[in-house]
């Protein structure tokens, strides 16, 4: 139960005073439909409203006192009202759009004199308002400060300053949940205060992320996010897992040694498995780092138990390309392998949920098809999720929920920065693979003007490589100016003829995996795509990667692209080709250029795009914060992870004072799921 105190954060903002339906659609869409939605909300700027001393060159914002010396009424209903007023500055002309006339009769009756407030636009020897923010009669009504709020369609900045006005002054006091000495250390303000200063803001500095009231509210926000990551963590550490000792039954035969990184990561897992407790781990490691191997040996070392694992790939192309090589790679065990997409059907399918219930499957692998209700295993040892960053957090639930006491291997080719790992995977163990195996060719980058691509096809006539050619986007998304895959295709074949293929995310399974098939067999020499093979697709022979406007894409995907070619022994080649760039976009583009190492690359980018747009945030399920901003609080989230396992230890179940402070903390932002595991717990 949230306590009461929380309360009059909690209101629906549609029952303060001003906000009507539509309004309330609109905040709701904005920030959330509660006052605390509202608080979160931050300003992002603040604007001075002087007394206008002079007759401004340019439009400015400030405030003038006029005397009212005619009102001139519109025949029509869509020509403006306009009132006529002198100051000491000249004439003045304020200018209404609908508005009913009766309102000149209170507020701007003839021979008044009145302080008017708004944007003043200088035109000729006449200043014009449109719409003035205030029109007073004291000067004192009107605020010296402006509070700038982002905003969207729908909104303008009064109806969000009237409504924090009218939230603030109902904010409790609320116990201080973090450690007093360090507040007193950082010379923060409380809770209250803080959000008051900062919806009250001065100057712009008062505004920037080193404020110390901004500081605070982004401690308090990144301390409720570990304190909840760790509670997460903690009942799951509880958590029955199913005990899988290594055996060494099953020996692989490699044609490569592991590499130190792999070695490493493969003894974490192990011991894992080995353990009672449910694995719960991710294994990071960059497009090649060889992570495959491990969760195959992680699975083997699951059906030495005697039980099944189950291995979930985002794609039918990968789910089908893993399964090939798993199967030939476990031949010699005599163990049971399949593969189960949309694509089994019928009896086969039927046949195969059987086999699967009565555990003669040792290894599933498969794609979304493997989380259906009617998917049964007899006994789930190990469940491996590859390239984790393509499904939703539901899906992981869902099949972890498939049995209780299964292990679960997490794997991503997504390098996430330290200071992302730590609040969004907070929750799981982590294994990185930093380490290529050896024997890797740096891939040689360049960055080519769209302008050029004749050069490049030119040059795909004199050489015999296999080519990767990725389009943004397919025919269907017109509306934009993209060069559509299917128009490249075209424009390919009547050049390379039958040498070049076409496969893209609206194609048919089956269709797809026949142009795989060909490529792979080099029946295809050029393979014009959309980003379909981004993830995970194995060709050893394809050497050459072209990417046309690759300003579009994020570098993540980018480096994930790249990661597609230098696999064989020969040099291999990734061109990006742009349209015109932004001076991020071209700053972006020289990363890629100069870096190979996917964290670098990760890094770099979270400090350049910020963290909502690294990894496409929102549709990976990792957090984003309201008032933290992790890039330029790193450091107080380095110190709230410490802190939350610190206080965790002292009070695991927040029953202390602190404790339930930060419970309350918990709720305001949005945490609270965390809170029920308390008792389960
Ligand atoms: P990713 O981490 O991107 O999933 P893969 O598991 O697909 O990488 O491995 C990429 C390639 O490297 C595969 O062909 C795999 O067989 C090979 N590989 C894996 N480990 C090693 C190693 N230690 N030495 C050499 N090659 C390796
Ligand atoms: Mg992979």
């Amino acid at each position: 139960m949230r306590p009461d105190i929380l309360n009059p954060l909690f209101v629906p903002i549609n029952s303060f005073h001003g906000i009507g339906p539509k309004l309330f659609q609109w905040l709701t869409k904005l920030c959330g439909d509660r006052s605390k939605d509202i608080l979160w909300h931050l300003p992002s700027d603040v604007k001075k409203r002087n007394v206008l001393q002079s007759f401004p060159r340019q439009p400015v914002l400030g405030t003038i006192k006029i005397t009212v010396t005619q009102h001139k009424i519109p025949r029509l209903k869509r020509q403006p009202l306009v009132v006529f007023a002198v100051s000491d500055l000249g004439e003045v002309q304020l200018i209404f759009f609908h508005y009913h006339v009766s309102f000149l009769d209170t507020k701007l009756t003839l021979g008044s004199t009145v302080w008017v407030s708004g944007t003043i636009v200088p035109e000729g020897e006449v200043l014009k308002i449109v719409h003035p923010d205030y029109i007073v009669n004291e000067i004192s009504q009107i605020p010296q400060n402006e509070t700038i709020y982002p905003l969207n369609a729908g909104l303008n900045g009064k109806v969000i300053r009237k409504l924090v006005a009218q939230i603030l002054p109902t904010l409790p006091d609320l116990p201080e949940e973090i450690d007093s000495a360090f507040v007193q250390q950082k010379g923060w303000p409380s809770w209250k205060n803080a959000l008051v200063s900062l919806h009250n803001p001065q100057t712009e500095e008062d505004l920037s992320p080193c404020a110390p009231a901004r500081e605070r509210l982004a401690f308090d926000e990144l301390f409720a996010n570990q304190i909840a990551l760790h509670l997460i963590r903690n009942y799951q550490k509880k958590q029955k897992g199913k005990v899988l000792l290594f055996k060494n039954k099953y020996k692989l035969d490699l044609p490569f040694q592991l590499t130190s990184a792999q070695e490493r990561c493969l003894k974490e897992i192990r011991e894992d498995l080995s353990s009672s407790s449910r694995m719960n781990r991710l294994l990071q490691g960059d497009v090649g780092s060889g992570k495959t191997i491990i969760a195959l040996m992680a699975a083997l070392q699951a059906v030495e138990n005697d039980t099944q694992s189950a291995f979930l790939a985002p794609t039918d192309i990968l789910a089908r390309q893993h399964f090939e090589k798993i199967q030939k790679l476990c031949e010699k065990f005599s163990l049971n392998v399949a593969l189960l997409t949309a694509r089994e059907k019928g009896k086969k399918r039927d046949q195969l949920l059987n086999d699967l219930a009565i555990g003669k499957i040792n290894i599933l692998i498969g794609t979304h098809a493997i989380l259906e209700e009617n998917v049964h295993f007899k006994c789930l040892g190990l469940a491996v999720i590859d390239e984790q960053h393509r499904f939703g957090v539901a899906q992981r639930l869902a099949l972890i929920d498939k049995e209780k006491d299964s292990n679960i291997l997490v794997m991503t080719a997504t390098p996430i920065p330290r200071t992302l790992a730590l609040t969004a995977y907070g929750d799981m163990d982590i294994s990185v693979l930093d380490e290529k195996p050896a024997g890797r060719q740096a891939i040689e980058t360049r960055v080519l003007s769209l302008s050029k691509v004749t050069e490049v096809i030119q040059h795909l006539k004199t050489i015999n490589t296999q080519v990767y050619w990725v389009c943004p986007l397919v025919a269907e998304s017109e509306k934009t100016d993209l060069m559509a895959a299917e128009k490249r295709y075209q424009a390919l074949k009547q050049i390379f003829g039958n040498d070049v293929g076409l496969i893209h995310g609206k194609m048919k399974a089956e269709d797809k995996e026949v142009v795989m098939a060909q490529f792979l067999q080099k029946k295809i020499k050029i393979l014009v795509s959309t980003t379909v093979i981004e993830v995970g697709v194995d060709v050893p022979a394809a050497n050459i990667m072209i990417v046309e406007h690759a300003e579009r894409f994020g570098l993540a995907t980018l480096h994930q692209l790249r990661g597609r070619v230098g696999r064989g022994q020969d040099k291999a080649c990734c061109v990006l080709m742009h349209g015109r760039l932004s001076d991020i976009a071209k700053e972006r583009l020289k990363i890629l250029h100069d870096s190979q190492d996917g964290f670098r690359i990760a890094e770099a980018d979270l400090k350049l795009r910020g963290a909502g747009e690294v990894l496409g945030l929102r549709q990976s399920g990792l957090p984003l914060f309201c008032v933290a901003d992790i890039v330029e609080h790193a450091d107080l989230l380095r110190l709230a992870n410490q802190e939350a396992v610190a206080f965790l230890k002292e009070d695991p179940l927040l029953q202390t004072n602190r404790g339930q402070a930060l419970k309350n903390m918990l709720y305001l932002f949005s945490k609270d799921k965390a809170i029920p595991l308390l008792k389960a717990g």
